[in-house]
């Protein structure tokens, strides 16, 4: 591999923090940069100084402004970059903005994209890489030159966190800006039934066991009360009660809201691998041996219908006493 080829992650945030995913790629990144005798560096939305203390980078592209730079606008940036140094590498989330970015820098600097990747590693240099297919039931390895660049989806939870301390020693050596260009013109407070459940701070899911359309009805008053979107397993938009896009899971949205309420859930593993960034879970479930109780910080067992008609009245209760 030519020397200026490094591997480029791609940071998000859950607030303030790089998420668990992006620091996991980062401790993938460390390690493969290492094998290839290269440096690993960041693009970031912004970098702050906490920021820094926690990564193990070379090197950090950030955008100035302050901005959050996702999506197609954080295509558009690394689009830029690349016009002026190649990576060997591109490690990203599946994240939707992470993907929304892939795809654009594929299209625009006619660069292979592989999602789903869930092994990469080198062998008499080149790089061998796997990708779960046919939605997770197989997986196939790809055989890569180190001469392109290649842009890699990776999938949560694969590799693990190392710490920093346990990772190659990394100095810092600069910041650079990112295009500018981009700039956030408007923005405004979204109400929350307009959040995605892959934005939103609490998400209020239900499954199989809440049984019938009525049933999973019982979910709305909740979360109303909590302003939280409404998601729902594969079963449940099986079912029809949920659109595709509120459809936790390997193939629904990946969440990683403060708080995850799942009712009526088995905890299946396609389900759970799209809710292990959340921060708590509750689940109830009439099963105390459900796999999703493995999962939660709080586990309710008991019919889930009658427990979020309590809960409701227990809100009500409870809703903040507005100011005279
Ligand atoms: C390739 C592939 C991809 C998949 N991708 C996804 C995905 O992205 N997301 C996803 O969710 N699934 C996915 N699935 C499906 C997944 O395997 C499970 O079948 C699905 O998650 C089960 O949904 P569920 O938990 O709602 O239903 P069930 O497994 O039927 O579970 C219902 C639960 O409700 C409980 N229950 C019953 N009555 C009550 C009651 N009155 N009160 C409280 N609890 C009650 C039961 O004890 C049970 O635990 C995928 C499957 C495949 C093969």
């Amino acid at each position: 591999m030519a020397d200026k080829k490094n591997i480029w992650v791609l940071v998000e945030y859950h607030g303030s923090n790089p998420t668990e995913a992006s620091l996991e790629l980062l401790s993938k990144g460390r390690i493969l940069a290492e094998n290839l005798g290269c440096e690993v560096w960041v693009l970031a939305p912004e970098a702050n100084a906490d920021m820094i203390k926690t990564i193990a980078a070379d090197k950090i592209w950030h955008s100035q402004n302050k901005q959050e730079l996702l999506g197609v606008d954080m295509g558009k940036n690394i689009s830029i970059l690349m016009a002026k140094a190649k990576p060997a590498l591109v490690l990203c989330t599946m994240s939707p903005q992470s993907v929304e970015a892939a795809a654009f820098v594929s299209a625009k600097c006619q660069t292979i994209y592989l999602p789903n990747v869930s092994g990469i590693n080198v062998k008499n240099n080149k790089l061998h890489i796997q990708k779960l297919i046919y939605e997770g039931m197989a997986q196939a390895v790809t055989e890569a030159e180190l001469d392109d660049t290649l842009i890699l989806g990776c999938i949560h939870g694969v590799w693990g966190i190392k710490s920093k301390e346990m990772l190659p020693e990394t100095k810092l050596i600069s910041e650079t800006v990112l295009d500018e260009r981009s700039q956030i013109v408007n923005s405004y407070v979204a109400d929350w039934q307009e959040i995605e459940v892959n934005e939103a701070d609490v998400v209020v899911a239900g499954g199989n066991g809440m049984y019938d359309h009525e049933g999973f009805r019982k979910l709305l008053p909740i979360a109303a009360q909590l302003a939280a979107p409404v998601g729902g397993s594969r079963v449940a938009e099986d079912k029809g009660w949920i659109d595709h896009k509120a459809m936790i899971g390997a193939t629904g949205q990946t969440i990683a809201p403060e708080l995850y309420i799942a009712c009526g859930i088995s905890g299946a593993i396609q389900h759970t691998i799209g809710i292990q960034d959340s921060k708590r879970i509750i689940a109830i479930n009439t099963d105390s041996m459900a796999a999703i109780m493995a999962n939660a910080d709080l586990r309710v067992v008991g019919d889930a219908g009658k427990i979020l008609d309590e809960l409701s009245l227990l809100l009500k209760d409870y809703a903040p006493v507005k100011e005279a």
